[in-house]
């Protein structure tokens, strides 16, 4: 597939990434101390980066979990359908589920998710999003813990793609497209 030659503005360095992971994780340790038996369930493939430098820094016993749903595919307008392309390998029921996401945009992703892990009986979900698009919200859906709030931008980097591409850029850039043949 070919995409419109495109440029990528820094909007927020690898240093700003690493600092606020290394404060969400303080955060997120010290809500969940005493419980033994936190699922940390990473939404693929955009948060896998995020997921992975976060779990090194929390000061907890997790078990680290993936399910991947359906989004945008290769194009930047959002996708109203969530299906599930690959389930959980564990067992949520009676365990505290915290669900690492990229980005919170419309809203309708983690309102999907939200449900279809709740009728699994969790003690407790709460979410912890990298980045949030307040601006961009279809539906009432919040994480406990947000990374950055951004502008309405189409990002990539660190983990987040366009077309499958970018998603290993240590820093999250702004999709910037210049109309030029590529
Ligand atoms: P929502 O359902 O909240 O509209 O969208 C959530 C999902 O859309 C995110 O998990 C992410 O996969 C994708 N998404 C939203 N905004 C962006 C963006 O700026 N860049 C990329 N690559 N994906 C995005």
């Amino acid at each position: 597939m070919t995409t419109p030659a495109y440029r990528i503005d820094e909007l927020i360095s690898a240093k700003a990434i690493a600092a606020r992971v290394e404060a969400l994780a303080r955060e997120i340790s010290a809500f969940y101390r005493g419980t033994d038996k936190l699922v940390v369930v990473g939404l693929l493939r955009g948060s896998f980066i995020f997921i992975a430098d976060l779990v090194r820094e929390l000061n907890l016993a997790v078990e680290v979990d993936f399910l991947e749903v359906s989004s945008y595919g290769n194009s930047t307008e959002s996708s109203r359908e969530v299906r599930i392309l690959k389930d959980l390998r564990g067992e949520i029921e009676g365990r505290d589920v915290l669900v690492v996401e990229d980005i919170v945009d419309t809203g309708h992703t983690l309102r999907h998710v939200l449900s279809i892990l709740g009728t699994r009986n969790p003690k407790r979900i709460e979410v912890c999003a990298l980045l949030d698009k307040p601006s961009r919200r279809e539906v009432d859906v919040k994480a406990r813990w947000i990374g950055f709030e951004i502008p309405d931008a189409f990002v990539v980097g660190y983990g987040i793609d366009y077309a499958q591409r970018n998603r290993n850029l240590p820093h999250i850039g702004a999709v910037r497209f210049t109309g030029e043949p590529e």
